[in-house]
């Protein structure tokens, strides 16, 4: 295992970590329990996720193709060939669908719209919901 730190080889090569396993395993819990780290990594999660939406909403002109809205919070990207669910089990939900479609280069199987066109544009296509 390689180390950029010589002190975590050292500490490594002492065995430090293999007999502290349960309490270094302990303190890890404990560290990510506390409310204080709950709260950074959600504002974390939340930022990395902003940046990725705005970039990927962005790409795709920043407004719904049908009828041009453009406020962020009723854009949906919607898959022109409906296996969105299927995609996103591939890839992820949250911001790595985001990701995904900044570094694919926005493609096109992906269409911006809002939540009216996207509604009525399923109802056109006969689904239910
Ligand atoms: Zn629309």
């Amino acid at each position: 295992m390689p180390y950029a730190n010589p002190i975590d080889k050292k500490i490594y090569d002492m065995g430090y970590g293999e007999k502290n396993k349960k309490r270094l395993q302990e303190s890890r819990k404990k560290y990510y329990q506390r409310d204080e780290t709950k709260q950074r990594r959600k504002i974390n999660y939340k930022k990395y996720k902003d940046k990725w939406t705005k970039q990927a909403i962005e790409g795709y002109g920043g407004e719904c193709l049908f009828c041009g809205e453009d406020r962020p919070e009723a854009l949906l990207f919607h898959h022109v060939n409906g296996n969105g669910t299927e995609h996103r089990g591939k890839i992820g939900n949250g911001y790595s669908f985001f990701k995904w479609i900044v570094e694919n280069n926005f493609p096109d199987e992906i269409i911006l719209l809002c939540g009216t066109c996207h509604l009525i544009l399923h109802r056109a296509e006969g689904d239910d919901d």
